[in-house]
């Protein structure tokens, strides 16, 4: 009889684990709480007349997700991808006018120089992060945890101490000369929360997020919405014979006889596994099957979320007043800084803590997808785009910060010469994220990517070396969410290694 895995949680993560195990020949179970799979890469629609409008009310863009996670899952068969070849635009309160991010190096550097008046190594930061990049890709494919040590003898000393144990601030130093270039790099270190640039493993999160392998590490997007990723995978799977079981909750369990008690609608049922996956967010995780308190779980894990964001549609395309000249200009990235300083932009990022702001401004991020979408097909008459920003307290919901929704779409709108077609917006903030998405404190990445929960300590095993993705000291139970190494997004990486871990266990012991 082949062996029975029970995973908890159809978000990304869960539903690649299910699909690595079902295909290795498991009998898979996934219990979804909500009615839907997709958990955080999931959609929402309003009504508009006589149209009904869908948008992602998670996450937007894909990146970080493996190449041969695509490829191997079936994804790539069923989804139709977009990735803008535009130079990114970006722009600061102080500067005039757009920088362009161009793909092409020389031309980089002439721009950094010209218009950042950078003077430092672009071209060796570069170089150096793909070092790094390709050392941490390895150990996904080969769902391998990495070690420092290990780390040292591939990389060297002097790589690891900058890009692994070092922090964000003296690795941008060490490259980079204009606090601009370091603003639009130190992006990615607050993207989760409210890390400071000066904490111990935040220079690690920047090659983190430059790991994807989908698009060769650029950003991008799926037809028609993100949500079409899990909604495909949650069919191929169905096709393999996964069982998903949706609005169904693990609400108890009994680890002695290896079962869990899962309630539908009302009717209590008791699972039983040969292993447990769990795919959710960590309180719940810790809550369920550890009997943990809340006070107990947060003490012991970092999980502050800051960002926000905004949906907004337009009945017309947008048309942006900085152009681009490259054919797909209209869907190129844009990033706009409140910030003029890598001083304001740390402020600015820590004055949230403590709910000493509601909003602190710092930057946006903005992704065009209805551009996106309508080089696939040019018929869509409206647009839309996400814009993702921080910096946001857990103090509020959206529906109570109309001025923040306001202030966000003013500084929008000046990029924009027709501000008057945006007829709808929705803003989310990390309360509503941790009460739509269980997201423990608003944090997108349910870890703040900071220091103790970076690199190896991104676990929760009471036995990292042996059982990296295993579960307190639970045997045959594991945790593949996002707060999992490597971390969040649509990637499901932790949800592919735990899978990998699983398999080999179960290969060593027969
Ligand atoms: C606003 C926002 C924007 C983002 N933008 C991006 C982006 O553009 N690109 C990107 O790559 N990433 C982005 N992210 C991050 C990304 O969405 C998440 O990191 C990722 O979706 C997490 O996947 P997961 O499978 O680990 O967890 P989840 O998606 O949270 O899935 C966990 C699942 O567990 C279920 N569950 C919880 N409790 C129980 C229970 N007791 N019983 C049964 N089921 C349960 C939940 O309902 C959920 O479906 C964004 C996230 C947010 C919120």
């Amino acid at each position: 009889m082949s062996r029975r895995v029970v995973i908890v949680g159809a978000g990304i993560n869960g539903l690649v684990a299910a699909n690595y195990l079902r295909r290795a020949g498991y009998h898979v179970t996934l219990v979804e709480k909500k009615t839907s799979t997709g958990g955080a890469c999931t959609t929402e629609s309003f009504d508009h007349g006589d149209t009904r409008y869908q948008y992602p009310s998670g996450a937007s863009v894909l990146g970080l997700m493996q190449d041969f996670v695509f490829q191997e899952t079936g994804l790539s068969s069923k989804l139709k991808t977009f990735v803008p070849e535009s130079p990114k635009l970006v722009f600061f309160p102080n500067l005039e006018g757009p920088t362009y991010i161009y793909r092409d190096p020389i031309q980089l550097d002439a721009e950094l120089k010209n218009k950042w008046g950078e003077s430092g190594d672009a071209r060796a930061f570069r170089a150096d992060e793909a070092k790094i990049i390709s050392f941490i890709q390895s150990g996904y494919r080969e769902a391998k945890t990495p070690s420092i040590e290990e780390a040292k003898s591939v990389l060297g000393s002097d790589l690891v101490d900058l890009w692994i144990t070092g922090d964000a601030r003296s690795l941008l130093d060490h490259y980079f000369e204009s606090d601009f270039s370091k603003m639009y790099m130190a992006m990615t270190v607050t993207e989760s929360g409210p890390v400071s640039l000066s904490e111990r493993y935040s220079a690690f999160t920047i090659p983190i997020m430059g790991s994807g392998s989908v698009f060769n590490g650029y950003y991008g997007f799926v037809f028609q919405g993100i949500w079409n990723l899990t909604q495909s995978l949650s069919a191929i799977n169905i096709g393999l014979g996964v069982d998903i079981k949706l609005s169904s909750s693990l609400v108890d369990k009994d680890l002695d006889n290896k079962k869990v008690l899962v309630e539908t609608n009302g009717k209590e049922e008791w699972l039983y596994y040969d292993d447990l996956v769990l795919a959710t967010d960590p309180l719940t995780a810790h809550s369920i099957i550890a009997d943990y308190n809340e006070e107990q779980f947060f003490s012991e894990n970092k999980l502050t979320g800051s960002s926000g964001k905004m949906n907004l549609f337009f009945s017309k395309p947008i048309q942006w007043k900085e152009e681009v000249s490259h054919s797909d200009s209209d869907s190129a990235f844009r990033f706009i800084f409140s910030v003029g300083t890598l001083d304001a932009f740390e402020s600015a990022s820590q004055e949230i803590l403590g709910d000493r702001a509601h909003y602190a401004p710092g930057f946006m991020q903005i992704y065009c997808e209805g551009a996106a979408d309508r080089t696939i097909d040019p018929s869509i008459e409206h647009d839309r785009i996400a814009v993702f920003f921080k910096n946001l307290s857990l103090s509020s919901n959206g529906e109570d910060l109309g001025s923040v929704e306001e202030e966000v779409k003013q500084q929008l709108f000046k990029h924009i010469k027709n501000p008057e077609d945006c007829f709808w917006s929705k803003l989310s903030t990390p309360k509503d994220l941790k009460e739509t998405f269980y997201f423990p404190s608003g944090n997108v990445d349910q870890t703040m990517l900071a220091n103790e929960q970076m690199y190896f300590d991104r676990t929760f095993s009471s036995n990292p070396s042996e059982n990296f993705y295993g579960f307190l000291d639970h045997e045959n139970i594991y945790y593949c969410g996002a707060a999992a190494y490597p971390c969040g997004s649509i990637a499901g990486t932790p949800g592919y290694m735990c899978s990998q871990q699983i398999i080999r266990q179960q290969k060593n012991s027969s």
